[in-house]
């Protein structure tokens, strides 16, 4: 098969997936995200799956937190900037 023909099945099989999704035959598991520097959200569902979603549609902040170097004992959350000990 060539690259252009495995990207084509996959892309054939993502669809497939969401229109599944999309009629409820299957829970989301959010295939398809969109991000930016306040977060990231599944688009497909719409719902957030990181930060404060895409765009900061969301208020509240789901974690992702990133060491912030070897040394440090410390880690940062990589949208809203809080940080904790690790
Ligand atoms: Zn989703
Ligand atoms: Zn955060």
């Amino acid at each position: 098969m060539t690259l252009k023909e495995q990207y084509d099945k996959a892309l054939r099989e993502l669809q497939a997936k969401v229109s599944l999704i999309r009629s409820g035959d299957i829970p989301c598991d959010h295939p398809m995200k969109i991000g930016d520097n306040y977060g990231e959200s599944c688009q497909v569902c719409g719902e957030r799956t990181a930060g404060m979603g895409y765009r900061a549609s969301f208020r509240d902040c789901f974690h992702r937190y990133v060491s912030m170097g070897d040394e440090s004992r410390y880690e940062m959350c990589m949208y809203c900037e809080d940080m904790r000990e690790k």
